[in-house]
This record gives structure tokens, C-alpha cells and sequence, in this order.
């Protein structure tokens, strides 16, 4: 299908310094935990980006010095001919595709630990580094200030003899030594490079001067550069020195990428912010500079981009988590195929991969960091061999995804599902507070499952170990796959507990899956613990020994609820939702939850429910306190549902002789049934099973391609 004209826009050249992109689709910098470890993934993944349509595709932070240096995170490095030679691979990738390749080359000052290089860290000025690394930074004196423009110059010049077309300067976080230098918390300094806004913008000026010196024939110059910190007076305004910063190197670089400081602002999750977020600080850059001008703002919507270009807001629509879970979003807009696009639903689960030192990940796109080691790409997926009829029980994201892959290879699939919609958690979840985009996981794959003619789909369709024989073999299924799910456990059993918390009845307590009951179309589907809904109502304790985003997420819908009278959370570990700094969610959760007068009660371990209150223990010192309750609300483990999978297993067979009598063949348990996780590993395992499916496989093999280093 041919794109619609009013979309033409997008697929417009831009001359950026001496190149041009193609388009006006731009990956700006993002991290994925591969760079100078995994260099062919790292090579593998951005070419995937160019393949699938985007004009530009950036590198992450590149360190060019080992003074500067970011272990145990996994960035990109250019600290001499070596790294070069890697970086290449990337670089041919992109080009390969007829693609510009950008690199974002980096020295981060006292932000950098060095705990690889152990080189005393340096800063703008003495400070302690960033973190809590028992350290300090001395300040830089004119020597080091000298060192750091060459060891920039020099990266440059090798970033453009490997073929890069962009070259940055990055400013556009407060973990860049070039920020600090502007940002009057960070720079003391009294010489030529301190006090005056001018004199703090001077280093970064230099190193835009020194980049365009070196290379600057060649390569287009950008500058990252933070207009607002959200800080108020204590950091960059867009309003104040933002704005002036931008004004006094209006056209010095070629291209400026302009966003939020520090990343949490940056990248906020979809829970705090929506589509286009950054307009109201970054929109008047482009009324200051001549040069174009990217930005991100989580775009998903070509109708949304073509009116950032077409309102003046931007040249280039700039994605990371976008081009995520679609590296080909901008081919499927030039090809007509809107209904295709695997939006991006704003849980920073991609995030999470660098925060822990691990490839990236994304929730609606199961292929991301798998595109060299498993050589999965996000669009293709090989035709089986010999294709069989699979039946699937359970249609939440691990089912869904399952049977929408194997689909794909050319089984015929049926998924039956318990309740009145295909979704499993992902559907009660959405209709949490801020949650509503997470409904894409399923609305994309019913979507695409519409498309396949051999996959039927039934609702309303509880299965049990009795039918499901005669079942499979109407169908003539000669493989059932269960993905039933999970369930939250109520007895208090978590990572705290490992046996049930003693409880004497005075106080309700209730799960999760009771406080979504009135939101979830697939109520009671699996007759668990968990069957009947009694509300949250008075005094409400959450008690968060689960500590990602649901504690907090049943804290705010509770907090708005007329029967509840107060809401605090108590917590084992130091901060309520603790795993949320992975997904960078962590202090923008901690900031509601007080504006919702909620109250965090951490590093308290649940002791005992007796007579109406909880009795807590401090983590540490394990002195007591009591608090007073009417509900209290378990948010800790969560139980796998897989009595079915046992029941059909039953024997010495590989499936009970009931399902070996109606040719049943095989079967599997997928997803939270098998072992509980995020949805994002509920939506990979159901793609692995697909891939994996009828597969000759060494079970003792390694699972995936690995990147050993030379010896
Ligand atoms: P996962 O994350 O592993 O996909 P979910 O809990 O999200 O797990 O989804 C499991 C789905 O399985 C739920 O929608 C539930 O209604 C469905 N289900 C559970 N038991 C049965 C069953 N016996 N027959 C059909 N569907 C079931
Ligand atoms: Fe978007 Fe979540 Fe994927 Fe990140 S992990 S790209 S936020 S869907």
C-alpha cells in the first residue's frame, strides 16, 4: 500500500551541515547495553534500525577516554584503533542501508565512577562523583581542560575515518562534563570558564569549534544540548539560561538535538507523561537557529510528528523507545501499514537493561537485543518446516504473543481463552492509573492475529483437564501450550517471607487481583485464591515486598477511593517501588504518592496482623512499631496458576495417556504459569516458544551466539 500524502512530509531529505538525511526519522543516542562488550549486536540492532526505515541511527554515549569511563554499565567506547575497529561494524550497518550513522562521543567528568580504569575521577570542579562510589573528583586545571578538547578531537577524527556522518557534542543529560561546565550548581570555577554564563558555555563552544575543525568538512556537527532540568532555580530554564545558551551558539552547530535533563525527565514512563511532552520547553529553538532541529517526545503517531514539523516544533522527529519497539515504524508509515506499528507503550523496561548492566529489552518488541545472538528479526520470522495445529489455553501476553508468532511460521493455532477478552493482566492492569497505554501489547497482537486466517481464537472458553483431550482432538492439535498465568498471593509470602505471615483475621487482606476485580472483564477466570473481590475500604496498608510499579499504582487508585479513608505503604526495602529506579520511575512515584497524601513507610518488615494493627519491624535496627488497619493490601509474590499443566502431565509419558489418546503429542507451559515475571518476559518467552517450535535443538548447546573477547 502506497503511504498517505499527508504523511509525504516525513519522508522528506534534510541537509544537515555537509550531509543529508533521507527522511526526517532520527534514533537519537540511546543506550542498550551492548556497545564496546557486544559490538556485534551492538552493529546488528542499529542496522535493523536503518533496514526499517530511520534516516538517522545514533551510537549511545561513546567514551572516548578511560578517565572517563562507565563500568559496570555497558556503553559505547573510542578509546583508541581497536574500539575503532568495532564501532565500524556499526557504522557499515547503518550505511548499508543507506542511512546516516551518528556517534555520540562523550566525556562524563565527575559523573564517571572509573571503576574499570581506576583514574581518579575529574571534574568542573572538586566535587563527589555522582552515586554513591566512596570518591571525589579534583577539578580540572587548563591542562586537563587542553587534554579532554584533544582526546574529543582525536575521537572525532576517528569516528569520521570510520565512516560516521554526525559527529556530537553532548550535553544533553547532567552526566556530561560539557553540562556541567554550564550549570551553575556544578561549575565553581573563577578562571575563564566560571561565573558568567558566557565563560561556562566556553568549553562547550571549543569542543563544538575543535569538532568542526577536525571534521567538520565531512561530517555534520550536532550539539545535545538540555534546555530545562525541571529543577527550578537551581537548574537549566528553558525560560532562562536554557534559552540563552541556545541564542549564543544559535548556528554554530550543524544540528541541534535538543531535550530534558536528567533522564528520568528525559525518558518518563508513559505513567507520567504523555506523547509530545518536551514541546512546551524545547519549541523555541527553532525560532532561535537557522540549523535543524530534532527532539523526541515519545512519538508513536505519524499524525503527531507531521504536526511537530508542520507547527514549526521540529525538523526531524527524534525517537528512541519508539524506535524500540518498532525499528520499522517509519516503513510501515511509507508503506500504508498504520495498523502494524508496535507503539511503544512507556514502561521503561528498555531502561532497565543499562541501569542493570544487561542488553536492552522492550515489552512489545521481544526481538530487541536478540537481532545478532539469536539472529531474530523484528520482522521476520522463518516458515515452519513442517507445520502442526497447536492449541494455546490462556490468551494474556505470553498466549498472545504465541500464538500470533506461530501464526506467523504457519501453524494453524487455536487460543482459547477463559474470560470475555483476550489480554490476561495486561487488560486489568491498563485500567490502573496511568497505565492505559500498556492495552497496545494486546491491541497490537489481536490486531495482527485478525490477519491470520489459521489462528482461531475462542473467549469465554475455560478449559479443563477433562475437556481438553476431546478438545485438542476435534481440533486435531497435536501440541497444547498453557500460559494460565498467575495469581498474587494473599498469605504474605514474598521475597521477605518465605512462609505465610501470621494473621489473626482482624484486619481484611486482600491481593492485587481482588483490588482490580472491578476493573477486570475476565473476573475470577481462574477460580484461584483469589475468587471473590472484597473492597478496600478504611485504614488501607500496602505492603509492598513485590517493589516494582504495583504497590504504588494500588496506592494511587486506592488513595481516590470514597471508601477509603487513608493509604500508606510499607516497604522492607529503603525506598517504596524500589526496582522503579531501573525504569527511572522511582522519584516521579515517590513525588505522587506524597501529593496523594499517601504515606511510605520503608525499610519495615510485615512481622504479624494481630488485633486490628501490624506490627512492623525495622530492616535493620528490628525495633517494633504498630500501625493500625482495616485492609491490608499484599503486594509480594505472585503464585503460577499451572494446575492444568500438572494435570495434564500426569504419568510417565511425555503427556498423561488421556491427551497421548487423542494424539497429543506435546505439551508446554509458557509464561507467568511457568515462572512469574515482568509482562515483558511473559511477551518473550511466547516468542521464543514460537521460534523455538519444532526446532532441532541441542538442549545442552549454548542458547545464542556469544561475543567472546580475542585471545
Ligand atoms: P501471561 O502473562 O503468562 O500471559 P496472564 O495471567 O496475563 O499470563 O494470562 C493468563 C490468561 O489465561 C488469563 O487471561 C486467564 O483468563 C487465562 N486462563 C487461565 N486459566 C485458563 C483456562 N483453564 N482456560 C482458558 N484460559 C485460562
Ligand atoms: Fe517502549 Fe516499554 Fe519497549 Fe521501552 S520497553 S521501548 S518503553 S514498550
Amino acid at each position: 500500500m502506497p503511504r498517505e500524502p499527508r504523511y509525504d512530509i516525513l519522508f522528506e531529505p534534510v541537509p544537515i551541515g555537509p550531509v543529508t538525511t533521507r527522511n526526517r526519522f532520527y534514533q537519537v543516542p540511546h543506550c542498550n547495553g551492548m556497545g564496546h562488550v557486544y559490538p556485534r549486536g551492538e552493529a546488528r540492532q542499529r542496522g535493523l534500525k536503518a533496514e526499517g526505515g530511520w534516516g538517522v541511527v545514533s551510537t549511545q554515549e561513546v567514551e572516548i577516554h578511560p578517565s572517563s569511563e562507565w563500568s559496570p554499565y555497558i556503553e559505547g567506547r573510542l578509546w583508541d584503533d581497536g574500539d575503532a575497529r568495532r564501532l565500524a561494524l556499526m557504522a557499515d550497518a547503518v550505511h548499508a542501508h543507506g542511512s546516516l550513522a551518528a556517534i555520540e562521543i562523550t566525556h562524563n567528568g565527575h559523573a564517571s565512577g572509573n571503576l574499570y580504569s581506576r583514574l581518579p575521577a575529574m571534574g568542573v570542579s572538586a566535587m563527589m562523583i555522582d552515586g554513591y562510589e566512596p570518591a571525589q573528583a579534583y577539578a580540572m586545571d587548563k591542562r586537563d581542560i587542553a587534554n579532554v578538547r584533544r582526546w574529543h578531537r582525536k575521537a572525532a577524527l576517528r569516528a569520521r575515518d570510520i565512516g560516521f556522518d554526525i559527529v556530537y557534542v553532548y550535553a544533553g543529560h547532567d552526566l556530561a562534563l560539557p553540562f556541567h561546565f554550564i550549570s551553575r550548581r556544578r561549575n565553581r570555577r573563577t578562571d575563564q570558564y566560571g561565573g558568567s554564563l558566557e565563560n561556562r558555555v566556553r568549553f562547550v563552544r571549543e569542543l563544538l569549534q575543535d569538532t568542526q575543525e577536525a571534521v567538520g568538512d565531512k561530517c555534520a556537527v550536532a550539539l545535545r544540548f538540555a534546555v530545562d532540568e525541571l529543577a527550578g532555580e537551581d537548574g537549566i530554564r528553558a525560560a532562562h539560561e536554557g534559552r540563552e545558551v541556545v541564542e549564543m551558539l544559535a548556528e554554530l552547530p550543524d544540528l541541534w538535538d535538543v531535550n530534558l535533563s536528567d533522564w528520568s525527565n528525559d525518558s518518563m514512563s508513559a505513567r507520567f507523561a504523555g506523547e509530545g511532552f518536551q514541546e512546551p520547553y524545547t519549541a523555541f529553538v527553532k525560532r532561535v537557529t537557522g540549523k535543524p532541529v530534532v527532539g523526541v517526545g515519545r512519538f508513536t503517531s505519524p499524525d503527531a510528528m507531521v504536526s511537530q514539523i508542520t507547527r514549526g516544533v521540529l525538523d526531524l522527529i527524534g525517537a528512541a523507545r519508539p524506535s524500540i519497539a518498532d525499528p520499522f515504524l517509519p516503513a510501515k508509515i511509507e508503506s500504508g501499514r498504520l495498523e502494524d506499528i508496535r507503539e511503544c507503550i512507556g514502561c521503561n523496561i528498555c531502561v532497565s537493561g543499562d541501569m542493570t548492566g544487561r542488553p536492552i529489552r522492550c515489552t512489545q518488541n521481544p526481538t530487541m537485543g536478540e537481532e545478532h545472538r539469536r539472529d531474530w528479526h523484528p520482522e521476520k520470522i522463518a516458515p515452519a518446516a513442517q507445520p502442526s495445529a497447536i492449541l494455546i489455553v490462556g490468551g494474556g501476553p505470553a498466549g498472545l504473543e504465541a500464538a500470533m508468532s506461530l501464526g506467523r511460521r504457519g501453524h494453524r493455532v487455536t487460543l482459547a481463552e477463559a474470560g470475555p477478552e483476550l489480554g490476561g493482566r495486561v487488560l486489568c492492569e491498563s485500567r490502573l492509573p496511568g497505565l492505559a497505554t500498556w492495552k497496545r501489547v494486546v491491541d497490537y497482537r489481536i490486531a495482527q492475529l485478525h490477519k491470520l486466517p489459521a489462528v482461531q481464537t475462542f473467549t469465554h472458553s475455560r478449559l479443563d483437564a477433562g475437556q481438553i483431550p476431546q478438545f485438542a482432538r476435534e481440533l486435531g492439535a497435536a501440541h497444547i501450550v498453557v500460559a494460565t498465568g498467575a495469581e498474587w498471593e494473599r498469605s504474605g509470602i514474598g521475597r521477605t517471607h518465605r512462609a505465610p505471615v501470621g494473621a489473626d483475621g482482624s484486619v481484611r487482606v486482600i491481593s492485587p487481583d481482588q483490588v482490580m476485580a472491578d476493573s477486570n472483564p475476565n473476573r475470577n477466570p481462574n477460580g484461584g485464591d483469589n475468587e471473590t473481590a472484597p473492597a478496600a475500604r478504611g485504614r488501607v496498608v500496602i505492603y509492598d515486598d513485590d517493589h516494582y510499579y504495583m504497590a504504588s499504582v494500588i496506592a494511587e487508585k486506592l488513595a481516590a477511593a470514597p471508601e477509603v479513608d487513608s493509604v500508606a505503604v510499607v516497604t522492607p526495602a529503603a525506598d517504596v517501588a524500589a526496582w522503579t529506579h531501573n525504569t527511572l520511575e522511582q522519584a516521579h512515584i515517590e513525588r505522587r504518592l506524597h501529593g496523594l497524601g499517601v504515606t511510605l513507610i520503608e525499610k519495615h518488615r510485615l512481622a504479624r496482623v494481630s488485633e486490628g494493627r501490624l506490627e512492623l519491624r525495622h530492616t535493620g535496627s528490628r525495633c517494633a512499631r504498630a500501625i493500625a488497619a482495616d485492609t491490608l493490601v499484599m503486594v509480594t509474590a505472585r503464585r503460577p496458576l499451572d494446575a492444568l499443566y500438572w494435570q495434564l502431565d500426569a504419568g510417565p509419558g511425555p503427556v498423561s495417556e488421556a491427551l497421548a489418546a487423542a494424539g497429543v503429542q506435546s505439551l508446554a507451559r509458557i509464561g507467568d504459569c511457568l515462572a512469574p515475571a515482568t509482562i515483558a518476559a511473559a511477551v518473550y518467552e511466547g516468542h521464543r516458544f514460537a521460534r523455538e517450535f519444532g526446532e532441532a535443538a541441542n538442549p545442552d548447546a549454548g542458547p545464542f551466539k556469544r561475543e567472546y573477547v580475542e585471545v
